[in-house]
């Protein structure tokens, strides 16, 4: 990377994404800002390789899949719950008429 301007602008954005101050995407987008309006940039053929590869570094993988030694911790809520059977009292309590006198 030739251009002072991009590395400084780089290093800067980068802390910000770093603090989550900025998401990554924007900060993709104004590296491409300046490589069209820089003229330091444009003469420059492997800044676009740097930039690819700060690209890939702060750019999230774009398959999440299945990565090994993944540290997520989902606990799976959905225990097939044993249905509650309601408690077949037999309700004999058919009090034969009050006794009371
Ligand atoms: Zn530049």
């Amino acid at each position: 990377m030739e251009c002072q301007r991009l590395q400084k602008l780089v290093k800067n954005w980068y802390l910000q994404v770093q603090s989550e101050a900025m998401a990554p995407a924007r900060m993709v987008a104004f590296m491409e800002n300046h490589l069209l309006e820089c003229e330091a940039c444009l003469a420059d053929d492997k800044v676009r390789e740097e930039v690819e590869r700060i690209k890939a570094m702060i750019l999230p993988p774009p398959k999440a899949g299945k990565t090994p030694g993944e540290e997520d911790s989902e606990e799976e809520t959905e225990t097939g719950e044993p249905e509650d059977e309601e408690d077949e009292d037999e309700e004999d309590d058919d009090d034969e008429e009050d006794d009371e006198i």
